[in-house]
């Protein structure tokens, strides 16, 4: 598994529980979503009704299931979690939404994978706090309506794009979150190093958050690699050098980019000229599948400016050759 996905895997999950902010004024940055959900969640307390459904988009690993929690926390309501792949039924839905109790909090992840009949028993529940459970099989089947109490859904997506528009319409806000600012993720680092107990300075913390790609599950789990080489080759201190030779030992570089995004980077530079070469040349050229390149690496060589994608193939920037250390060829004249 890469260091630089931003999927969890199963020691994220372990230590996410314990790293996570449990309160709106303890997330880091993200302002504007943090501004707009503070109104919304004020104005409701004050009303004394459960706020308007939540829809939060944005790349893995930014912090929607945190914010979730966070709701819940600053509502004093409890949570359930569930998603999307979970539910493939409408029983499945069905179930969950009847065991609600009022004013509770419902985190559905990746909502734009549920089941289409689960999506429309959704929509009714959303609305008007019912849904229709359907008993028995053909033309004997019977509706039988059951009311639920007020509840506030949370949604998260990748992309509110994916959602068809009748969803996307029933949420009364949608907070957009944003890759973080490197120094953001300096205080994400800070803020992780002191509940791990790890003595960290700032030069350090920058280090490993210039390499973790905006996110701060990655930078979490950049730093505990971080500590372990801390603890096993030194004294556990980290300072830039340690961890700049930490992850150069785990190969994520100054920029974030690991392995097989410098070697994508390298083939086309090296063996292409910095292209433009097809998707699959290049793929074979490094040794992977195509859909690899493709979902894997590309994203982020293209959103940090090293790759383009264009009609005619791949083609790298300036600041690809400039980030390999090579130079480019000059161009023919004429
Ligand atoms: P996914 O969609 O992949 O489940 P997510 O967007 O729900 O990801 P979280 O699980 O909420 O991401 O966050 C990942 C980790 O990053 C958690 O350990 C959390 O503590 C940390 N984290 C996220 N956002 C912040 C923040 N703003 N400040 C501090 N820590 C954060």
């Amino acid at each position: 598994d890469r260091l630089v996905t931003a999927a969890a895997d199963g020691e994220d999950q372990a230590v996410e529980a314990a790293l996570r902010p449990k309160q709106l004024d303890e997330f880091i940055g993200q302002e504007r979503v943090r501004e707009q959900l503070s109104l919304v969640l004020q104005a409701a307390r004050r009303r004394g009704t459960a706020p308007d459904h939540v829809l939060l988009s944005g790349p893995p690993g930014l912090g929607k299931t945190t914010l979730s929690m966070i709701i819940a926390a600053e509502l004093g309501a409890p949570i359930r979690i569930t998603s999307g792949p979970a539910i493939q039924h409408a029983g499945d839905l069905a179930a969950i939404l009847s065991s609600l109790t009022e004013g509770e909090v419902l985190f559905l992840d990746e909502i734009h994978r549920m089941s289409r009949p689960a999506e429309e028993m959704l929509y009714m529940a959303m609305e008007d706090f019912r849904v229709d459970v359907i008993v028995g099989k053909g033309p004997g089947a019977t509706a039988i309506p059951l009311e639920l109490p007020p509840f506030t859904l949370v949604g998260a997506t990748t992309r509110a794009g994916l959602l068809p528009p009748p969803l996307r319409d029933r949420f009364g806000f949608t907070g957009h979150m944003e890759f973080y600012a490197p120094a953001e993720l300096q205080r994400v680092v800070h803020r992780s190093a002191a509940l791990l107990d790890v003595e960290i300075d700032p030069a350090g913390a920058a280090e490993i958050a210039g390499r973790s790609r905006g996110t701060p599950r990655i930078a979490n789990r950049l730093l505990r690699r971080v500590r372990d080489y801390a603890q096993v080759r030194h004294d556990g201190q980290v300072t830039r050098e340690i961890a700049a030779q930490a992850l150069q030992v785990y190969e994520v570089d100054a920029r974030g980019l690991d392995r097989l995004d410098r070697a994508v980077l390298d083939a086309l530079l090296r063996l292409f000229g910095g292209g433009p070469v097809g998707l699959s040349t290049l793929a074979v050229a490094v040794g992977e599948e195509s859909e690899t390149v493709e979902e894997v690496a590309e994203p982020f060589l293209v959103r940090e400016g090293l790759l383009a994608r264009t009609p005619r193939g791949r083609i790298a920037t300036a600041a690809a050759w400039q980030h390999l250390g090579l130079t480019p060829p000059v161009q023919a004249a004429g």
